[in-house]
């Protein structure tokens, strides 16, 4: 079956053509789903009987099923529930007037990140294009009740975007036009543990959305067993490729790096990372390690943390360091899902 969030506007008018209906019809469900809030087909009413018989017979909408949410002061996730059983998350971050939407774009991610929920488990699958749109519409739905919008996106949940190109692409381009949620490109980030190939594809799509690395060690051996999905790439290969972007784009490249106490905080991994990011136009966002139940992996002290922005800094390497919004409610990316499957297998389990 087809799904009618997959769809760009055109496409809709293109399919309901080839099921002999008029085209107009798209423009009259587009506005049902992206601005009237409908929840099936059932509720378009300007649409004939026979028609919606139709829709619903062949089009899924919608494919997401909200499971629960969990709040804390600044963000609120939501784990979903997808056609197949499979679960995935979002998270709302609040920060002042901006209201950001984190997406999954994969069920597991394939990176296996030595610090991630998500990775524990590799991947499952990926998601399709609705299956992402879906994400960012219900949240904006839920957030118009009370006279707000979803306006930035970044695809920083569960999952490797570059890993599901096509899908994340497609979602990008959906959610950008103005008959949809008209998400500014410029406020979309698409965050990689560096494919190179899909990053040189991207950088050749026309788009102006923000790239960042999900970089993490100084050399290619320590990331290769923080990242495990890092060895198929020389790290020398993807800063190339990430260079590359930031020239055809015009869009500034950002490399964040997670600190992990006693792995990749100490002074000489500063010193190697300034080295390596040496006179790139870049800025390196700072994440201090948000633990994960299960895994034995530490938050470093916050004097580590200001020593190594400061040695960056000293180098002339812009330097952020990002507060983890959400540590209270588990936002590590994956860590809701993990917990929800693994309290269903438990279940499973005789005596
Ligand atoms: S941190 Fe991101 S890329 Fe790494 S395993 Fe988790 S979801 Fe995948």
């Amino acid at each position: 079956m087809e799904e009618l969030c997959s769809f760009t506007f055109e496409e809709l008018a293109d399919w309901l053509e080839r099921m002999g209906e008029k085209r107009f019809r798209a423009a009259q469900i587009f506005d049902w789903v992206y601005r009237k809030g409908a929840g099936s087909f059932e509720e378009m009413a300007n649409l004939g009987k026979e028609l919606r018989g139709r829709l619903a017979a062949n089009l899924g909408f919608p494919l997401l099923k909200l499971v629960s949410t969990q709040d804390s002061k600044e963000t609120t996730k939501f784990l979903w529930e997808l056609r197949d059983g499979q679960r995935v998350e979002s998270v709302l971050i609040r920060s002042f007037d901006r209201r950001t939407v984190c997406l999954s774009s994969q069920v597991g991610c394939p990176a296996r990140c030595a610090f991630c929920a998500s990775g524990k488990e590799g991947l499952v699958r990926s998601l399709s294009a609705a299956e992402i749109v879906e994400q960012a519409l219900l949240i904006d739905r839920m957030l118009k009740e009370k006279g707000e919008r979803v306006c930035h996106l970044v695809y920083m949940g569960m999952g490797e975007p570059l890993e599901n190109y096509d899908a994340v692409l497609k979602s990008i381009r959906i959610l950008n036009d103005e008959k949809t949620l008209h998400i500014s490109q410029r406020r979309m980030t698409v965050s990689t543990v560096g494919i190179v190939e899909g990053i040189r594809r991207l950088a050749g799509e026309d788009l102006s959305v923000n790239l960042v690395l999900s970089l993490h060690a100084p050399n290619q051996h320590l990331r290769k067993k923080i990242i495990p999905f890092a060895r198929k790439y020389p790290l020398e290969e993807i800063l190339a490729a990430m260079d590359f972007y930031g020239e055809e784009t015009g869009r500034d490249i950002t490399y964040e790096y997670t600190l992990l106490s006693k792995i990749n905080d100490g002074e000489e991994h500063a010193l190697e990372l300034a080295a390596l990011l040496k006179g790139k136009q870049c800025t390196v966002n700072l994440i201090p390690y948000n633990p994960v139940e299960g895994l034995r992996l530490e938050r470093p002290e916050k004097e580590r943390v200001v020593a190594f922005r400061e040695i960056l800094e000293s180098k002339g390497i812009r330097a952020t360091w990002r507060y983890t919004k959400g540590d209270d409610i588990a936002a590590a990316c994956g860590q809701l899902a993990l917990k929800k499957s693994s309290e269903l297998t438990n279940f499973g389990v005789p005596g």
